[in-house]
């Protein structure tokens, strides 16, 4: 099919993001999320962005206008119904997303693809939801989304070779580098990602060494450019620890079990940068 338009349900931090990048590429996008409130914050970041991008010349001045333009913010779910292809990048909770994608699958033509940008529910399961789980499939974009090249395109199980196809095509068009993954509990960025922020955590409460110390060895050793727990409380802390949870039931592998210490932290609000603790101060 011919994508012109493009629906992203969700205004957060990952939907301004998507849709800013959809813009920037020359598709229109229809932008649509619970309250005003939530646009006018979510096209605030993405002018702030652009004009970040033009001032470093990535982008010319008007083409940042024009970028601008073809984003259409909506709080009614019905004017999504004309988009060629839609993403879903709503709050991570299943009631909430399996009431999206039961409606998205009311409205939107029966052609259209309904992608989620979920980090840790299943494809398969929210396809399932719908009357279309061969078009339904996992479009996982990285936070900040106009910088992060990767895209984890992700098949469920019943996920069509064309659905595939025009996902993996969207994504070049956005200037990014999907990438295949199948289907399964935190896909492979956070299975990989999670266990390892996880073990920091372990070496840090079982005395080991220090957060600083635990940072400055990946840091130093292994050239990531931000250590674990630094990473963990940038993620959230709560967030690492739902994760944590989904790998944890998921694979049903004790080796998953999230760090008692994690656990202790989120109870006591400790949620990283964004509530001003975590493994640091902020
Ligand atoms: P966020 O909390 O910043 O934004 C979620 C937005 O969804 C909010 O504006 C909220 O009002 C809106 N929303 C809630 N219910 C809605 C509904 N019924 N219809 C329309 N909009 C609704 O969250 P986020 O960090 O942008 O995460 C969104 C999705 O992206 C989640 O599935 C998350 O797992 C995934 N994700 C997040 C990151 C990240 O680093 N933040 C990275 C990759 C994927």
């Amino acid at each position: 099919m011919d994508i012109k338009s493009v629906g992203v349900v969700g205004a957060g931090t990952m939907g301004n993001g998507i849709a800013h990048v959809l813009a920037r590429s020359g598709f229109s996008v229809v932008l649509c999320d619970v309250e005003q409130r939530f646009l006018v914050r979510a096209l605030d970041t993405i002018t702030i962005n652009l004009h970040r991008e033009a001032h470093k010349k990535k982008i010319s001045a008007e083409d940042n206008a024009a970028a601008l333009k073809r984003i259409t913010p909506v709080t009614e779910r019905a004017k999504l119904a004309d988009c060629d292809f839609i993403v879903e990048a709503a709050t991570e909770k299943f009631e909430i997303k399996t009431e999206i994608f039961r409606d998205l699958d009311r409205l939107a033509r029966p052609e259209v693809i309904l992608a989620s940008n979920t980090s840790s529910i299943s494809i398969t399961k929210l396809a399932a939801l719908t009357k279309r789980p061969e078009k339904v499939i996992g479009m996982h974009f990285f936070n900040p989304v106009p910088v992060m090249k990767l895209v984890e395109v992700i098949r469920g199980l019943a996920t069509s070779q064309e659905t595939f196809s025009e996902t993996r095509n969207l994504a070049l068009q956005l200037d990014k580098t999907p990438v295949e993954v199948n289907d399964a509990p935190g896909f492979v960025s956070n299975r990989v990602l999670m266990p390892l922020l996880n073990e920091a955590m372990y070496a840090v409460m079982e005395g080991v060494a220090t957060p600083e110390a635990v940072d400055e060895v990946f840091k130093l050793g292994m050239a990531h450019p931000m250590g674990p727990l630094t990473l963990a409380d940038f993620i959230g802390l709560d967030v690492c620890l739902d994760i944590m949870r989904v790998l944890h039931d998921g694979l049903g592998d004790p080796k998953y079990r999230p760090c008692p210490l994690l656990i202790k932290m989120v109870d006591a609000g400790w949620l990283g940068r964004k509530s001003g603790r975590g493994f640091y101060k902020y």
